[in-house]
């Protein structure tokens, strides 16, 4: 009798005839996070994945909550496998039901699944026999099925399974399995919701950050690594370009009208974004805008940015929400805390005192003809610093 993790897929079962690349690729991704955490071996059959523990040092707590991060899987259960007895499994629930009474427990259910049609109880029976044994082994419990404290799951397959935590996991499809988009990181909170989201859909990802030191400190980079190492939890591992952005800034504030400055930047650090995409073999853009949310993004705002963007779409998965929705993402991805804390952005350095919320395309254009952004994007780009998380 021994421990065993169950996952579960979602989307990934209502794939047709290339379904199998994706169980493959998110088995791939499953081993790559747990690889170093002792040795295991992973299978699959029909929407379920089992990791096994093959050697007595793996680390079974950090593989169940490293794997309750990856794309593709929408719940995990660790759990106790065993051979098909019924002794063998009714043991087990009764043994997990104590442990969950020793913790405070009150009340319990038992729920069954028989796959192996050919044992002799059927499911009803076995939940009764079991719900019996543990009320016998725990006097204080008591049955509630409407809403119990925790459910006892025994699955009746080939082998059998016992379990009592079901563990979200983030669903969407596994990473790597839908080309590769570069994000565009800031220190914020709604960039690193953005990736994430993107992430999920099987995009692989990697990051832009433009930093303006000296007016920006050394800390606000490293806020920026420390968001992109907790994004790549979920995404896989993460290249991060880190790119020189204070010549471009003084120079549009020395040429350029000082309203417009925002979109100024922002145009420049699309066009950069996107010849570093290029490099990168991405395919998109990905930022974290919504739509009214600062006065560098209302309608017109964004029009004026996209219009940087030669030849590549641009992801803005958070455009249509409300700054509330997105927080609560950043505080379930784990990005919230690290996005608050209070260094300085590049923009916010230098940020107009009144933007102007309604540029128009063709003033927006005469003003950047004031200074010379092809050679200093060229810099730039030329300086750019590798980081991998
Ligand atoms: P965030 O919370 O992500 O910083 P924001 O609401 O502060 O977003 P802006 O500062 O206008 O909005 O930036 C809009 C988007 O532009 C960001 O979500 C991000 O994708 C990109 N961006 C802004 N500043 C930087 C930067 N210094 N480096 C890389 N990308 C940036
Ligand atoms: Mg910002």
């Amino acid at each position: 009798m021994d421990r065993i993790i169950l996952g579960r897929i979602g989307e990934i079962a209502l794939k047709g005839l290339n379904r199998s690349t994706f169980e493959h690729r998110l088995a791939t991704n499953m081993h790559k996070a747990i690889s170093d955490l002792g040795e295991a071996q992973i299978h699959w059959s029909q929407s379920r994945y089992f990791v096994e523990p093959a050697s007595d040092d793996f680390d079974f707590e950090t593989a169940v909550e490293r794997l309750s991060g990856v794309f593709g899987l929408v719940s995990i259960s660790p759990a106790w496998v065993m051979d098909t007895e019924a002794e063998l499994f009714f043991a087990k629930a009764v043994e997990a039901a104590k442990e969950r009474a020793a913790k405070g427990a009150k009340t319990f259910k038992v729920e069954t699944k028989r796959g192996l049609k050919s044992f002799p109880m059927n499911s009803p029976q076995i939940s009764d026999e079991a719900g019996g044994r543990i009320l016998e082994a725990c006097p204080h419990l008591r049955v509630d099925v409407k809403h119990p404290d925790f459910t006892v799951y025994i699955e009746v397959r080939e082998r059998s399974y016992v379990y009592t935590e079901i563990i979200d996991a983030p669903g969407g499809m596994p990473t790597g399995s839908n080309g590769k988009a570069c994000l565009l990181l800031s220190g914020g909170i709604d960039s690193p919701v953005a990736g994430y989201m993107i992430g999920k859909r099987g995009v692989a990802i990697c990051a832009a950050h433009f930093y303006s030191y000296p007016y920006t400190s050394e800390r606000a980079k490293e806020k920026v690594i420390e968001l992109a190492r907790i994004v790549s939890r979920f995404t896989g591992p993460m290249k991060v370009m880190v790119v020189p952005f204070t010549d471009v800034q003084l120079a549009i504030m020395q040429n350029c009208r000082e309203e417009l400055s925002t979109i100024l930047l922002r145009r420049s650090m699309m066009r950069i974004s996107e010849r570093i995409a290029r490099r990168n073999n991405c395919s998109a853009l990905i930022t974290g805008e919504s739509v009214g949310q600062v006065a560098s993004q209302t309608v017109q705002a964004i029009y004026c940015t996209d219009n940087a963007v030669a030849n590549m779409p641009v992801y803005r998965p958070l455009i249509g929400m409300d700054k509330m929705e997105t927080v609560e993402i950043a505080r379930r991805i784990g990005t919230f805390d690290t996005s608050i804390l209070p260094y300085e952005d590049c923009c916010t350095v230098f940020t107009p005192k009144h933007p102007k919320t309604r540029p128009h395309l063709q003033e927006v254009l005469d003003e950047e003809a004031r200074y010379e952004y092809e050679k200093l994007e060229e810099i730039a780009l030329e300086n750019i610093e590798v980081i991998n998380v």
